[in-house]
């Protein structure tokens, strides 16, 4: 049986990956209406992605005896000034869920429950991926300046990128 203190901390952070997903499918319709089908269908795999650990948190929780609650979300941002600021938000953003997924680890180390532990670490490996791979994506913002075939070039790229199933 999970504790208490655990299992409302996993309920917020099912909260944090769902609205995670709102954030990227809101990003994925702006740059699917902007010129953007690389860009968006990336992000129609990020906000797949999102949902997929949210699922897995349920999943989780539920498993170990907990009852996963779904809260209310925001309302997510729908206007961007341009996809370089996406990218930076997104950032961000992952940083934000980093920084939510290490505090559930230190609650999970104080309350000794060691299932809870191990089964993170996936998602502590995941973050560092996620980080990564939006880091390289921004270096490149600042190789391309405001050339517009290095925009057309970075879309396609983005392109290949979302052929990565999810959850892997
Ligand atoms: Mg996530």
């Amino acid at each position: 049986m999970i504790s208490e203190k655990i299992e409302k901390a996993i309920i917020q952070q099912i909260k944090e990956e769902e609205n995670a997903s709102r954030i990227y499918l809101a990003m994925a319709s702006w740059c699917d209406t902007h010129g953007y089908p690389g860009a968006a269908a990336f992000f129609y795999r990020q906000t797949q992605e999102e949902r997929f650990h949210a699922l897995k948190f349920i999943q989780y929780l539920n498993e170990r005896g907990g009852h996963a609650h779904i809260l209310d979300l925001p309302n997510p941002e729908n206007k961007f000034e341009n996809l370089k600021q996406i990218f930076e938000i997104t950032l961000e953003h992952e940083k934000f869920v980093t920084a939510c997924i290490n505090s559930l680890y230190e609650l999970a180390q104080k309350e000794k429950d060691f299932a809870t532990l191990t089964w993170l670490n996936w998602f502590i490996e995941e973050q560092m991926e996620e980080e990564a791979t939006v880091g390289a994506i921004l270096d490149k913002f600042a190789l391309i300046g405001t050339d517009k075939g290095g925009f057309f070039m970075l879309d396609k790229e983005l392109q290949a990128l979302a052929a990565e199933p999810v959850g892997e």
